[in-house]
């Protein structure tokens, strides 16, 4: 058996609060979906304090920041306060090696349930609450919501008995608060499954608005993105926030070991290559329009030749123009001449997809 340490955050051994602990004071973890805010709705109607956690990563959407996220917007109109923490690096190597093994594809959904627990737990304590809710229906995803699993994850992130699903409370085991009659087990629900006809209607009665359409998980669900983050994490064993962050646009693909390039795909991706670019090479057209082109490496001169003809081949043919600008982090800029456009065959079997 391996000795190796689990990367999953360290469960707190100490039991929950007892029965006689509860209060009326409890953490929710919100996602910018309705079910999480529905779940909120619902214990507030109850009369209990509630603070919003929500955790945000290189995986997750971008607009956080943004006055008008799904995030933002819910609970301002719930009126709960917002806390954010960050699924930290110890999360990436939660990606290369769950315990409980990747979904279809990057997602690691069983553990990243039990990590955010333990840390939604952990604010918990901080803020002297006594309870965690989440938007949490059984039987809605694959893997990490079956009834089975969703007591599992329970245990094991050490909270046994004081997560809270509203959304399907009355056909899940009963918790702490509901059995000490701090919360109203007759005034939640008993949905279950992957229809959505319920929830829609309680977001309309109550008017809540912004949140965002279910779209069957985060970025590491998607094929596509977790082929480009398994190929980064192949290259390099620490990635740079920058490189994780660009992961999310442009076109990927691998010359070799130790070098990668990134084609933007149209202006707005040129603005944010320009703005955000880790440290490495960036290629650009000179005198005519065309995208960006950030390389990983140090490109050898015939690989330069190469970049060149892509950076060519995605600029439009009737205003392409042959000089290509190269600039180099701390090494200034520099000019080549290339005519080659690169064959779609041999960019086909080189795309990281
Ligand atoms: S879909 Fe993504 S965020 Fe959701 S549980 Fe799975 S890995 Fe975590």
């Amino acid at each position: 058996m391996s000795a190796e340490k689990s990367p999953l955050p360290d469960r707190l051994e100490d039991p929950p609060a007892g029965e006689n602990k509860i209060n009326r004071k409890a953490v929710a973890l919100v996602s910018g979906g309705l079910d999480s805010a529905l779940a909120i709705h619902l214990v507030k109607k109850q009369g209990i304090d509630v603070t919003a956690v929500h955790f945000t990563s290189f995986f997750s959407p971008l607009d956080i920041e943004d006055e008008d996220s799904p995030v933002r917007n819910l609970v301002r109109q719930l009126k709960v306060p917002l806390v954010l923490r960050p699924k930290g690096r110890d999360f990436l190597e939660l990606i290369r090696n769950p315990k409980h093994g990747h979904g279809k594809n990057l997602n690691p959904c069983v553990d990243c349930r039990i990590y955010t627990l333990v840390k939604a737990r952990e604010l918990m304590e901080e803020i002297g609450a006594s309870f965690l809710v989440t938007g949490e229906v059984a039987g809605q995803r694959p893997m990490s919501q079956r009834k089975h699993t969703i007591r599992f994850i329970e245990k094991q992130a050490g909270c046994d008995g004081i997560v809270v699903r509203p959304l399907s409370a009355q056909v899940l085991p009963e918790s702490l608060p509901e059995k000490v009659g701090v919360l109203d087990r007759g005034r939640f629900l008993g949905i279950s499954g992957r229809g959505r006809k319920i929830q829609l209607k309680m977001a309309e009665e109550i008017g809540l608005q912004g949140y965002s359409t279910p779209a069957g998980g985060c970025l590491l669900t998607d094929k596509i993105y977790s082929r480009r983050l398994q190929d980064l994490l192949d290259d390099t064993n620490e990635p740079s926030q920058d490189e994780l962050d660009l992961l999310r646009f442009g076109r990927h693909i691998r010359l070799r070991a130790g070098l990668k390039i990134v084609v933007c795909r149209n202006e707005k991706e040129n603005v944010r290559l320009e703005r955000s670019a880790p440290a490495g090479v960036m290629f650009f057209p000179v005198g005519f329009p065309g995208p960006l082109v950030w390389a990983s490496g140090r490109p050898e001169p015939e690989e330069e030749t190469r970049i060149a003809s892509i950076l060519r081949r995605y600029s439009r043919p009737a205003s392409r123009g042959d000089l290509i600008g190269i600039r180099e982090t701390d090494a200034g800029e520099r000019q080549i001449s290339v005519t080659d456009v690169a064959e779609d065959d041999w960019i086909e079997a080189h795309m990281i997809r």
